[in-house]
C-alpha cells in the first residue's frame, strides 16, 4: 500500500490499522488532524513523486458548480503545453464516457480511471516497470474514491459543527448514508419525503408528495444528491409509505441517473419512520445480495430509529425556511428573499446583469369587477408566465401586491429588454379566464442593467422602477429601458 493510501485512509477515517501497513522511505508521514481541504493536492503530489510520474490529473463534473472542475500537478520541464492539453482532453473523454484503462500517449503512458462524473489519471514516463502498473491502478482507485467523497467530507465537517437542532435534511441524510455504508459495507442512498406547500397543493394535478435524494454514501453517485425521484420509483413509494420494507432486484430509483452500477444486484429498501409515519427511506445495495442479520441488523435498525425524528425535524425546518423566503400566493421569492439574493451576489464575482420590474396594468379593475379571488388567480397566472420565460439561474420575485421583479445575472440590457418583451407578449397571448369568461391581461415593464445603466447593482431597482413608471405614463403594455 502506498503513502497515498495512507493519506486517504487517515483522511477518511477508514481505519488507521490497515492503512499503516507499509511506509516508504524519504517521504513524510501525515500529521494527525488532516482535514478534507488537504485533498487532493498533497495526494496528487505524493502520487507523482512515488511513481516518478510526469503528471497526475483529476477532472470532475460537479453538479453544484458551473461546468467541470480540474486539478493537475505536472512536471512542466518534461511536458509541453500541447502534451498536457492532450491528456486533459483524453481524461475529459474518459470522465464523460466512464472509461478506465491504460493508453500510450505521445508523452508517456496514461493510466486512468473514471466513474460518477470524475476521472483521475497518472502519466508515466517511458521505461516505467510494467510490474508496478498494478500498484498505480490500485492507488488510482483509492484516489478516485477519495475525490468523490471529498464534497461529502466537507459537508459532513460543516454539518458536525452545527447544533443538532439546526440540522438540514441534507446533513441528516448524508450522515445516515455514511453510517450505513460503514456498518454494512454497502452503497447507500437516503431519500426524504417533502411536503407540498399550500399553493402547490392547489395547483398540482396530483397530490402525491415529491421525494428527494438527501444523502448518498461515498461509493454512490453524488450526481443523485438533491434530485427528485420519479414519483413511482420503488424508493419514492417506500418513502411515502405506499410500499413496506422490501428488497428489489433492479434499480429502485426509477432511472433517476444513468448509473450502471446502481442497476444490478439486490437492493433493500427501508422506511425512515417516526412511530408509524414515514418521512423518508433508505436504499442499500446489499453486498453479495445478503441481507444483514444479527448485530448488523441491530445496528441498521438503531441507525434508522435514531435518524427518524432528526429527519422529521430537519424537513420541518427546511419547509419553514422555504416558506419564509417564498411568496405564499405565487411561489416566487418574496421581496425579502429577493433582496437577500441581490446583496449576496459575490462582490468579487461578475456583477453584470439585468433587472426587470413588472406591474400588471389596470389591476384594480380586475379586483373591482371580478372580485379579489379573481385578482389572486390572475397574479398566479402572471407568476407562472414569468417562471416559464426565465432560466435556471434567473430569479423571479413578487415584490409587492401586483409588482414583480426579475434578476437576470450576467445578462446585458438588450437581452433583458428582449426577455421583458417576450414576457409581455406571452401575457397578451396566453388566455386567462375567470368563471368561463376570458379576461385580457397586460403588464408594463422597466429594465435596467449593470454596467449599461448603472455601475453598481444597488441602483438597479430604483432605475428599473423609474423605467416602469415611464412605461405606465406612455400608455402601459410596453417595455421601457432605464435612461432611454
Ligand atoms: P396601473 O396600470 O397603473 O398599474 O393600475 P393598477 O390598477 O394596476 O394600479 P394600482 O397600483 O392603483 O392598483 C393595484 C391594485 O392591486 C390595488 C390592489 O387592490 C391590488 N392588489 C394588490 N395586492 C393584491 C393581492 O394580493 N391580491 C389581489 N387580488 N389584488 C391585489
Ligand atoms: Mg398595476
Ligand atoms: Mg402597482
Amino acid at each position: 500500500m502506498s503513502l497515498l493510501a495512507v493519506g486517504l485512509a487517515a483522511l477518511l477515517g477508514a481505519g488507521a490499522g490497515w492503512a499503516l501497513g507499509r511506509r516508504r522511505e524519504g517521504l513524510p508521514l501525515l500529521a494527525a488532524g488532516v482535514g478534507p481541504h488537504l485533498l487532493p493536492d498533497p495526494a496528487l503530489e505524493w502520487l507523482r513523486r512515488i511513481y516518478g510520474a510526469l503528471g497526475v490529473w483529476v477532472t470532475e463534473l460537479d453538479p453544484r458548480e458551473e461546468g467541470p472542475h480540474a486539478e493537475r500537478i505536472v512536471d512542466a520541464e518534461r511536458l509541453s503545453v500541447a502534451q498536457i492539453s492532450a491528456v486533459d482532453r483524453r481524461l475529459e473523454r474518459a470522465r464523460d464516457q466512464e472509461q478506465s484503462g491504460a493508453e500510450r500517449m505521445d508523452s508517456g503512458t496514461l493510466v486512468f480511471r473514471a466513474g460518477a462524473g470524475t476521472a483521475v489519471g497518472v502519466l508515466l514516463p517511458d521505461g516505467f516497470e510494467p510490474h508496478r502498473l498494478g500498484l498505480v491502478e490500485a492507488d488510482l482507485r483509492r484516489l478516485l474514491d477519495g475525490v468523490r467523497r471529498r464534497p461529502h467530507m466537507v459537508a459532513l465537517a460543516q454539518a458536525q459543527s452545527h447544533d443538532a437542532s439546526l440540522e438540514s435534511s441534507g446533513s441528516v441524510g448524508l450522515r445516515l448514508a455514511y453510517q450505513l455504508e460503514r456498518a454494512l459495507d454497502a452503497q447507500v442512498v437516503v431519500a426524504a419525503r417533502e411536503t407540498l406547500s399550500e399553493t402547490e397543493r392547489q395547483q398540482a394535478s396530483t397530490a402525491v408528495a415529491p421525494v428527494r435524494v438527501v444523502g448518498v454514501s461515498g461509493r454512490g453517485d453524488r450526481r443523485l444528491l438533491d434530485t427528485l425521484l420519479p414519483l413511482h420509483s420503488d424508493l419514492a413509494r417506500v418513502a411515502r409509505g405506499e410500499l413496506p420494507k422490501i428488497t428489489v432486484p433492479g434499480d429502485p430509483l426509477g432511472g433517476a441517473v444513468a448509473d450502471r452500477r446502481q442497476r444490478s444486484g439486490a437492493v433493500m429498501l427501508l422506511p425512515v419512520l417516526v412511530g408509524d409515519e414515514p418521512f423518508g427511506a433508505v436504499a442499500i445495495w446489499l453486498p453479495g445480495g445478503r441481507e444483514p442479520i444479527g448485530a448488523l441488523l441491530a445496528e441498521l435498525n438503531e441507525a434508522l430509529t435514531n435518524a427518524g425524528p432528526r429527519l422529521a425535524r430537519a424537513l420541518e425546518a427546511d419547509k419553514r425556511q422555504a416558506d419564509a423566503s417564498s411568496d405564499r400566493l405565487t411561489g416566487l421569492l418574496n421581496r425579502r428573499a429577493f433582496e437577500r439574493i441581490l446583496t449576496q451576489t459575490d462582490p468579487r464575482g461578475p456583477r453584470e446583469g439585468a433587472m426587470v420590474y413588472a406591474d400588471l396594468d389596470k389591476f384594480k379593475l380586475v379586483n373591482d369587477t371580478l372580485g379579489h379571488p379573481a385578482g389572486d388567480a390572475a397574479l398566479i397566472h402572471f407568476a407562472r408566465i414569468i417562471q416559464g420565460q426565465i432560466r435556471g439561474g434567473d430569479v423571479g420575485a413578487r415584490i409587492g401586491g401586483e409588482e414583480f421583479a426579475i434578476w437576470l445575472p450576467k445578462t446585458s440590457l438588450d437581452v433583458g429588454v428582449r426577455i421583458a418583451e417576450r414576457i409581455r407578449i406571452k401575457v397578451g397571448t396566453t388566455p386567462w379566464d375567470w368563471n368561463g369568461r376570458n379576461w385580457p391581461l397586460s403588464a408594463s415593464f422597466g429594465v435596467a442593467a449593470c454596467p449599461e445603466t448603472s455601475l453598481t447593482l444597488e441602483d438597479l431597482p430604483a432605475q428599473a422602477d423609474a423605467a416602469l413608471y415611464v412605461a405606465k405614463r406612455a400608455g402601459r403594455n410596453r417595455v421601457e429601458r432605464a435612461g432611454g
